[in-house]
Order: C-alpha cells, then sequence, then structure tokens
C-alpha cells in the first residue's frame, strides 16, 4: 500500500504535541528522515521506553520508511546520555542490517523542537515560518514511529503510551486505550500523593495545565505524551495563575531590556528575526495588542514556537514573553496579517552551542528537579478488554475534526474506523480503542464495553 495511505489510514498523527497529521508531511522530495528521540522535555520517558524495549520494531518501521520514500537516509537523534536506549538500537540495527543511522544530541532544551533537531542532524536552517520539508527534511517522533510500525502490522493508532509522574505512588509508562479518562492512568501510578494538585498534559515546558477538575474530566489523546502531577503551590501552577491583565501590565513596566530573552530564545539561536525582548518594548508603548500589529518586530511573533525559554529560563523579571507572542499570534490571526518572510541565507548565531539551555537546569527553573532524576521502567496497561468507558475526541489533530460514519447506539469492534477526515480537508481518520455500544456526543465519540 502506498505509504501516505497507510499512514492515513491507520490514523497517525504526530505525537510531539502539535498534532500534524503524519501523512501530510510526506508529501514532498525527502533527502532525510529525522526520526526525533530527544525527548527533551523535563521528566518525559515515554519514547525512551520505547527506544529500549521496541528499538526492533521502531528500526523495522524507519527501514520501511527509507525504502518508500527513497530519501538518502534515516536519522534518530537521541541525547548522548541516553545509552541504554543507544545500545538497544545499535544492537537492532546491527541484527536487522539496517542503513539507519544514530546521531546524538547534546542535553539542552528544546533539543527536540523540530527546527533545532534538522539544524543538529543535518547543518540546515529551515527558513523562518517554514517547514522541515523546505530543507528536504520529515521530522517524526519516536512514538509516531511506532505507530507506523503498528499500522505496517495492520494495526491501526487505537493505544497511547504516556509518562505518569510528578507527585504519585509509582511513575510508570503508562499503556491505555485512547479515550481512557486521565483518572484511571492517575490510579495506574499508584494515584496521587495530594488531596489538591494539578496535572500537566505533556512536559512542564511546553505542556497545558489542568486543575484537578479538568483531570477529572480529561481523556486521553493522540497527541497526549504525559501526564505530571503537582501541587496547587508549584511555580508551574503558580505562573498559571497571573491573569492576563497582570502579566500585561507587568510585560509594561517590568521590563529591563536586558534582552536574555532574545539572547537564549532557541529560534533567535536558529538565525531567525525572532526577537523577543524588542516586542516586549514594543508593548510598554500601546494600550492594546491591536495598535502594534503593523510592526515589524511584532509579526516577527509569529515565529515563536513557544518552548518558554525567555520565561522559564532566561527572564530576570519573572516575565512571560511566551505568553506574549501566544496572545500577539492569535491577534495577528484574527487581523488576517500572515508572516512575510524576506528572502535570504539564515545562519545561526555564533554563540548558539554556548546559550544552549541545559535540560537539569532548566528541570530547576520550572521547579521539577525533584522528579528529573527518577527512572521509570516499569510499564502498566489498561487493556482494551479491560478498559471502562471510552471518550474519543473527534478533534485530536490539527485540522478539522473528523466526521463520524457510524451510528448513535450502534455496536463497533476494537480497531473498526468510526471516523474520518473531511473530503478535502487536513485530518485524520479515528479508530475505536475498545469494542461496545458507540454514542454520538458534540465533540466526541463515547464507546461503552
Ligand atoms: S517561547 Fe520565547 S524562547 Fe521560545 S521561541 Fe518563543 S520567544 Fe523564543
Ligand atoms: S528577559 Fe525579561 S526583562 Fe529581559 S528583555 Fe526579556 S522580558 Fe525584558
Amino acid at each position: 500500500m502506498q505509504l501516505t495511505k497507510l499512514i492515513y489510514q491507520a490514523g497517525i498523527i504526530g505525537c510531539g504535541g502539535a498534532g500534524f497529521p503524519t501523512h501530510a508531511k510526506y508529501n514532498g522530495t525527502i533527502e532525510t528522515i529525522i526520526i526525533n528521540g530527544a525527548e527533551c522535555e523535563p521528566l518525559l520517558q515515554t519514547d525512551r521506553y520505547l527506544m529500549r524495549n521496541k528499538a526492533g520494531e521502531l528500526i523495522k518501521a524507519a527501514d520501511m520508511l527509507l525504502r518508500e520514500t527513497g530519501a538518502g537516509g534515516c536519522v534518530i537523534a537521541l541525547k548522548a546520555s541516553y545509552t541504554r536506549e543507544i545500545a538497544a538500537l545499535e544492537e537492532a540495527i546491527r541484527s536487522l542490517g539496517s542503513d539507519v543511522r544514530l546521531h546524538r544530541l547534546e542535553s539542552f532544551f528544546p533539543a527536540g523542537d523540530e527546527q533545532t533537531i534538522v539544524y543538529e542532524v543535518t547543518g540546515k536552517v529551515v527558513p523562518p515560518a517554514g517547514i522541515p520539508l523546505n530543507v528536504g527534511c520529515v521530522v517524526n517522533n519516536v512514538a509516531t514511529l511506532y505507530g507506523i510500525y503498528e499500522a505496517m502490522e495492520g494495526r491501526p493508532f487505537t493505544q497511547k503510551y504516556l509518562t505518569v509522574t510528578g507527585e504519585v505512588k509509582h511513575p510508570v509508562i503508562a499503556k491505555v486505550p485512547i479515550g481512557t479518562p486521565v483518572g484511571e492512568c492517575l490510579k495506574l501510578a499508584g494515584g496521587p500523593l495530594l488531596s489538591d494538585y494539578v496535572v500537566v498534559n505533556g512536559g512542564p515546558m511546553m505542556g497545558k495545565l489542568m486543575s484537578k477538575e479538568e483531570a477529572e474530566s480529561a481523556c486521553v489523546t493522540k497527541t497526549m505524551s504525559g501526564l505530571i502531577v503537582l501541587s496547587t503551590d508549584s511555580s508551574i501552577a503558580r505562573r498559571s495563575e497571573v491573569t492576563l491583565k497582570h502579566m500585561l501590565n507587568r510585560a509594561k513596566s517590568a521590563c529591563i531590556q536586558c534582552s536574555f530573552c532574545s539572547q537564549l530564545c532557541p529560534r533567535a539561536l536558529l538565525g531567525h528575526p525572532l526577537e523577543p525582548h524588542r516586542i516586549m518594548r514594543k508593548l510598554s508603548s500601546c494600550r492594546d495588542l491591536t495598535e502594534i500589529l503593523d510592526d515589524r518586530d511584532v509579526q516577527n511573533a509569529a515565529l515563536c514556537c513557544e518552548c518558554g525559554i525567555c520565561e522559564v529560563y532566561a527572564c530576570p523579571m519573572g516575565l512571560q514573553p511566551r505568553k506574549v507572542n501566544s496572545l500577539l499570534k492569535g491577534e495577528l490571526a484574527r487581523a488576517g496579517i500572515r508572516y512575510q518572510r524576506t528572502e535570504g541565507e539564515w545562519e545561526p548565531d555564533p554563540n548558539r552551542n554556548m546559550r544552549k539551555a541545559p535540560t537539569a537546569r532548566v528541570a530547576s527553573r520550572a521547579g521539577v528537579a525533584a522528579f528529573e532524576e527518577i527512572q521509570i521502567d516499569e510499564l502498566k496497561e489498561i487493556t482494551p478488554e479491560s478498559s471502562g468507558t471510552v471518550r474519543l475526541a473527534l478533534r485530536q489533530s490539527i485540522g478539522a475534526p473528523s466526521q463520524p460514519v457510524i451510528k448513535d447506539g450502534e455496536r463497533v469492534e476494537k480497531g473498526q474506523l468510526i471516523a474520518v477526515c473531511p473530503e478535502g480537508s487536513l485530518g485524520s481518520a479515528l479508530h475505536a480503542s475498545i469494542s461496545g455500544v458507540a454514542a454520538l456526543e458534540e465533540q466526541y465519540l463515547v464507546i461503552r464495553p
């Protein structure tokens, strides 16, 4: 079967966070396939678990991608410190006679940022607001590659591996059907140690914070890579409590224009014209964000990947340039202002290597250093057969929500196609993660066993 069709029909989307439908990445001429095994967010260990325990499967899938795309090479990029994962992958490469190569990265954040990893592996800079394909690359993360292996074996994307850690009794890697309630995943880790807590969906730098109540009603999605339970008093929880008005007032009045945010910004270090300190300066002279949207420096906010280095790691005043950029991106989109790239070569900052943010220090600044040393080897599973009710969001990826192809009250079998991408749209297919009776809700498909 054609590669893009195989990937689409299995409902595979990027598992690294953004949720870009994977089949759409393979439309073009590819020189290098990069498998992102950096797992650069502190605390997350899902990809490392897969690289240790599913190395053969990953290499088989990477070999298939190489064959089907005719790409010049396939590189798994992971940190040099992941010695057990490197040993497992090297053994699989040897025993399968594979041409896949490993690229060792330093331990810095965000080594796994798509544009950063392309530069680290190939020495090429993706142009501002561009995509890796602009320089002949496709980047998939390790969990996505494992999904491709499952698709090769005829199994659609219905199960998710997650790191469950933080303030829980026994941090674990959880394997659960997509749509499993978050509370069930926390129980696999022995449950929260605190009565009041918040849960980060993803990593501590770029993850989305959920209150205890939100976590209780949330369900596992295809893009979820980890669940981190933290105290309501943690710095991540406290930062999220700052109101928009207060955040903007502080940004206007307390920025000392030290420019550390720009000096340490990973996109600026690649040579992209993003300078958050200039945006903060423009902010100080306006009453409303819409007044500064015509400014070229402000429009460069569109280049921000919202990694959080500027606010968690760089800013000595505790300001939130990332949040400002995020708000500006929303305003620019509402005003119909699209980023206009000027032609040119993009050269990384000559000081880039010195300015990389070491992962351990990032974890410390994010207030999660206490959990960074925990080594998670144990897998705990909820099987489709032992699962209770699952709730599958129709919008799992970037693009249009999937459209149900089953009727309310219909019995569905595990692996059955239950929703498809609307004709002509970017999106993904969705399959039943358990067998049971389906109910159609506004934005969800619920399956009761
Ligand atoms: S969040 Fe801050 S550091 Fe990260 S890309 Fe955006 S401006 Fe740069
Ligand atoms: S690091 Fe903070 S204080 Fe310094 S320029 Fe950036 S936002 Fe302003």
